[in-house]
């Protein structure tokens, strides 16, 4: 299989396929990688790499874990999940935290992204068509991930991660390298007056992430708003790579919640301080 972008790249391990960006991949003290439906062993409507633990088998979701991180260079003990509601908490991670989530139960709930300093603790979140956003301060090394679907951009989840790390880390937003996607794009994402109104609310430039389409939809370019929501933050355009793939227009590759009409798996993020 092959991908036609200019922000990522598709690797392939066996049987497991995964994503990097060439930008992060830059970055010679992080790894990170996104998974793709291809290369685990779970069955029916989330076949075959299925990383969320709700709605199938325990063992196989966690040997699509072991399989994924032997294939794209993770290691499984060092994994901390998020547990994501479409809020906006950020967790400050550290090794006591490993596991959390895949093979510790989880402790508290609504936790929509995860930041950390430490290294060998892997960050884990969860997607199919919402937006995954990469934290990496190039100056102070520590990193962060969110999940930032409509209701997560536009209370500006990705604002929260740079305030949580600047608090934490004292992370200067002009030294922060920002990956965004793959998520449902442009092409793809319409909405409702309710929903485009939230967007309309944000006073961005939103003629560039709101389309209106007819009297009632409207198309949403959720990439662009958060975007532009990080460059609010003071991070550097040129810092930021936004992915060209849309998980609807790609869902024989990627899982996604509108394509499958909700009876689906899930795809994961994961980043890690080397
Ligand atoms: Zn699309």
């Amino acid at each position: 299989m092959k991908i036609n972008s200019k922000t990522m790249k598709l690797h392939k391990n066996g049987d497991v396929a995964y994503l990097t960006y060439n930008a992060l991949d830059k970055i010679d003290f992080i790894h990170h990688a996104f998974s793709t439906r291809l290369g685990g062993v779970s069955v029916g409507s989330k076949e075959s790499m299925n990383l969320s633990f709700e709605h199938d088998d325990f063992d196989k979701v966690t040997e699509n874990y072991h399989r994924f991180c032997d294939a794209a260079g993770f290691d499984f003990d060092s994994l901390v999940a998020s547990s994501q509601d479409h809020h906006t908490f950020v967790r400050v991670c550290t090794s006591n935290e490993k596991g959390i989530g895949i093979y510790r139960e989880k402790d508290i709930e609504s936790v929509d992204a995860l930041v950390t300093n430490e290294k060998d603790v892997t960050l884990v979140t969860y997607y199919a068509d919402c937006t995954p956003i990469f934290f990496v301060d190039t100056k102070n090394r520590c990193i962060g991930l969110a999940h930032s679907g409509w209701r997560g951009t536009v209370s500006k989840i990705a604002e929260k991660v740079v305030c949580t790390m600047r608090e934490n880390y004292n992370t200067n937003p002009k030294d922060l390298v920002c990956a965004i996607g793959p998520a449902i794009s442009k092409c793809c994402y319409e909405v409702d007056n309710d929903c485009a109104d939230h967007f309309y609310a944000l006073g961005l430039d939103d003629s560039k992430f709101v389309f209106p389409k007819g009297d009632t939809k409207y198309m949403v370019d959720m990439l662009e708003c958060n975007r532009q929501i990080l460059v609010s933050c003071g991070v550097k355009n040129e810092n930021i790579t936004i992915s060209d793939l849309c998980t609807k227009c790609n869902s024989d590759l990627l899982w996604s919640h509108r394509a499958t009409g909700g009876d689906r798996g899930t795809m994961s993020a994961f980043l890690v301080l080397k």
